[in-house]
């Protein structure tokens, strides 16, 4: 059955290729720019100050407070450093966090985005912003907060440790697996997605053997690009829920949690999206898709449980419950009984 579907492109500028990081100069240019706020996390200081130092006359300043999860507070600081130094545009060099905080700033000023990903979280090719106030993580989309203009540097993901390039990377297959049985999916970003998902699993094995590799990274960076489409165009379904309860409400670490949970949101909807899991299992090069996970992030040394991330077994009653709270699309229908068995599997790390 070839069924009809809606596809929106969303516009952006994509820079990709090792050292293209020199491009920055000209790329904040052609935005029509000339006073760039460069945002980074406290760790990237030193990335920045490069990023100062090449922009020259274009750089506005540095706010090196960006923070997991947009706290308002570093968001309300951003906006005000941004004002008073009066930028017209923001660079954000870093990983989803960084990304977040210039979406935060776009959001109430309009100033336009340069992202230059150093992870492989997606965020830079997504309209979904996220802040967090009193522990309550409010999410939405506007086009407002995409970025104009991303530069795919891979020699700036070299220093990415092995363990996070795993999990971030896997995070980015997670995006490109929901895609595949979205309920706007379409046959674009099903091509899409499959392609995010090969060059993912492929380019993971040869970083885990060889991190500075700019090939490999260049490959794995390639994929977590197509992993931001897949999420950015079409919804998401039961594992990006999970995940997102597991993370909000039990402070569980964002990119491996995506990475225990996703071979078991995948055995679940095993039997409800046969066509999406075929093409998951032959990007992988796996006999079926839910197996070739679970034993993609075992060769890759990532966690499978999440007992190992710290949630306890009292906790998996209250998780399911959270979960089931509001309904949303998944491929198979969401039950109580059918999440709170999910999780006891994903808490054992033991793949049914
Ligand atoms: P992150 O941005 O929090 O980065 C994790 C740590 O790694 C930070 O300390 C950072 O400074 C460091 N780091 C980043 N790149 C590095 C590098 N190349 N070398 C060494 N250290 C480096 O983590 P993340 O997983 O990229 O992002 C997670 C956040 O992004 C979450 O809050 C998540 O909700 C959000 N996110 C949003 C979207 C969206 O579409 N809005 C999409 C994906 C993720």
């Amino acid at each position: 059955m070839f069924p009809p579907f809606v596809y929106e492109a969303l516009p952006s500028r994509v820079v990709f290729g090792a050292g293209s990081l020199q491009k920055l100069p000209e790329e904040i240019d052609k935005l029509g720019a000339a006073r760039a706020l460069v945002l980074c996390t406290p760790e990237q200081r030193a990335i920045a100050a490069d990023v100062v130092m090449m922009l020259g006359a274009r750089s506005a300043g540095v706010f090196d407070n960006a923070a997991m999860h947009v706290p308002a507070q570093v968001a309300d600081a951003a906006r005000d450093k941004a004002r008073r130094v009066r930028a017209d545009c923001c660079v954000a060099i870093g990983g989803g966090s960084t990304t977040g905080l210039a979406k935060a700033i776009a959001l109430t000023s309009r100033l336009p985005i340069l992202a230059i990903p150093t992870t492989y979280a997606g965020s830079e090719m997504t309209p979904i912003w996220g802040i967090t106030e009193g522990g309550v993580k409010k999410t939405g989309r506007d086009v407002l907060v995409l970025p104009k203009t991303v530069i795919y540097d891979p020699a700036l993901t070299t220093s990415l440790p092995v363990a996070l390039s795993v999990t971030s990377g896997i995070n980015a297959i997670a995006h490109c697996v929901e895609a595949l049985y979205s309920r706007d999916a379409n046959p674009i970003i099903s091509l899409i997605a499959e392609e995010g998902i090969r060059a993912l699993a492929g380019g993971l094995r040869e970083v885990a053997k060889q991190p500075g590799n700019v090939d490999a990274r260049s490959r794995v960076l390639y994929g977590a690009w197509l992993g931001g489409v897949s999420l950015g165009a079409v919804g998401m379904a039961l594992h990006h829920k999970l995940c997102h309860t597991l993370g909000g409400s039990f402070r569980l670490p964002h990119a491996e949690t995506h990475t225990v949970v996703l071979p078991h949101a995948v055995a679940y909807n095993a039997s409800a999206a046969p066509e999406a899991l075929e093409r998951i299992a032959r990007a992988l090069g796996a006999p079926s898709a839910a197996p070739g996970l679970y034993d993609l992030a075992v060769s890759l040394g990532a966690p499978v449980s999440l007992e190992s991330l710290g949630m306890r077994r009292q906790q998996l009653d209250q998780a399911a419950d959270l979960a089931v709270q509001n309904p949303y699309y998944n491929p198979r229908p969401v039950t109580r009984r059918g999440v709170r068995q999910l999780l006891e599997n994903a808490f054992q790390g033991r793949l049914n």
